[in-house]
């Protein structure tokens, strides 16, 4: 199964992937409010949404 990555040094942590993901894989850091992480990976559906919905083409699916 293909798994979500964020690139950290294109990420803006605008916040979309995280409410464009329709089975929660993002979620906020919990030290740092500001990083958005790939929390459950294993839930990942491949929709794509997330890396076609990012404006700074920080997110692969592969
Ligand atoms: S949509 Fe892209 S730029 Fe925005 S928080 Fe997610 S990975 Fe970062
Ligand atoms: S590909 Fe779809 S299911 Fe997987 S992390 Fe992105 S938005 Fe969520």
């Amino acid at each position: 199964m293909a798994k979500p990555v964020i690139d950290y040094k294109k990420c803006i942590s605008c916040g979309t992937c995280l409410q464009i993901c329709p089975v929660e894989v993002y979620a906020r850091d919990e030290k740092d409010q500001k990083k958005i992480i790939v929390k459950k990976p294993d839930a990942c559906v491949e929709c794509r949404a997330c890396e076609t919905s990012c404006p700074q083409e920080a997110i692969k699916v592969n």
